[in-house]
């Protein structure tokens, strides 16, 4: 792992630029397997170092013989899409603050069916829950909210067709640190003791509501609790919990605006993932930063199997199917090509 990237060496800080770095698939090989094992090859098997093979993205170990695959087992295993227009989808999906809706990643790259785009999207929304799982610390605001259902009636569960989500933030001494949402089945102390777990550490400071399902979670999760009584203090929640209520009203501003509130229920977490990976890198100072951490966390192992089997195996039926041999490069990708900065020995 690239503790510290840098911009114009470790990753571009433009579209043109990923336009000219990126020209074809041995380049993006390239910068994957750099990504991947940026000091140079070790098997994953072995651990050997020795490599027999120079064919782009492609080992074989001197150690014990086996072919390893940089793209083997992460999104990018068997596409027939070209990787400069996943680069390039990777790129506008981190770009744009409030995310980008297949139906114009689609028209931006002009690939050929909406249904290779859906498909991009999807994938690599089921890479961001792996990134950054350190789990929150401190003093953490949590709360549930209830998500879709009401105006458009395609996402939620349940006769409401309403979706339970956790939500939890990081309160430093000022501003808000970093979140979690996660759908939970109910907010009884079993459902909520669980999300707990997942996400909080050890020794937190809970800040709830008065709900009384929280003190037996709390105290089953190994965190102390700060209740705030919305009710006894007179306040409305989003002043006695800001951070978690801003972060509901964010996430469904997204949600209604960029998805324009078509997601399904069995999609909603990867979107929820999605949100959360960009608002915990909302302060980085380039948006090629988060492009970078995208990359590597898609290689850095399999896709979450959630997304991998349910969602993909749902993909909307009435597009057609993308052809079986390799697409030209789009003539969007045009542009000057660079030789590969990423290999550039570092100045000292
Ligand atoms: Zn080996």
């Amino acid at each position: 792992m690239i503790d510290v990237p840098v911009e114009g060496r470790d990753f571009p800080g433009s579209l043109p630029e990923l336009r000219a770095w990126f020209r074809s698939d041995a380049d993006c090989l390239d910068y994957l397997d750099w990504l991947r094992w940026p000091d140079g090859f070790v098997c994953p098997w072995c651990a050997d170092v020795g490599d027999w093979s120079t064919v782009p993205g492609m080992h074989r170990c001197s150690g014990c013989g086996r072919r390893v695959s940089v793209g083997a087992g992460t999104v990018f295993d068997r596409t027939r899409t070209p990787l400069a227009v996943w680069f390039e989808a990777a790129w506008l999906m981190m770009a744009s603050k409030q995310g980008v809706s297949a139906l114009t990643l689609q028209r931006v790259t002009e690939l050929g069916s909406y249904q290779s785009a859906w498909m991009m999207t999807h994938k690599l929304r089921s890479v961001m829950h792996q990134s950054g799982r350190d789990r929150l610390s401190g003093r953490v605001e949590m709360d549930e909210t209830f998500i879709g259902g009401d105006r458009h009636g395609t996402f939620g569960r349940g006769a409401a067709g309403k979706t339970l989500v956790a939500g939890a933030i990081e309160r430093p001494g000022t501003g808000f640190g970093r979140a979690r949402l996660q759908i939970i089945p109910d907010a009884s102390s079993a459902s909520l003791a669980d999300s707990i777990r997942t996400h909080v550490s050890h020794g937190a400071t809970l800040i709830t509501d008065g709900w009384p399902p929280y003190p037996r979670a709390a105290a089953a999760s190994g965190v102390s609790l700060e209740v705030h009584n919305v009710k006894a203090s007179g306040q409305p929640a989003h002043l006695s919990l800001p951070g978690v209520h801003l972060l509901f009203s964010l996430s469904k501003r997204v949600l209604e605006g960029t998805y324009q509130g078509s997601v399904q229920p069995e999609h909603l977490q990867a979107y929820l993932d999605e949100f959360v990976f960009r608002f915990n890198r909302r302060k980085s100072h380039t948006r090629g930063l988060l492009f970078f951490r995208l990359l590597e966390s898609a290689v850095a192992g399999p896709p979450a199997p959630y997304t991998s089997v349910a969602v993909i195996h749902r993909m909307p039926k009435d597009v057609p199917v993308p052809p079986r041999t390799p697409q030209a490069l789009p003539r969007t990708l045009a542009g000057t090509p660079l030789d590969r900065p990423w290999r550039t020995p570092q100045a000292a």
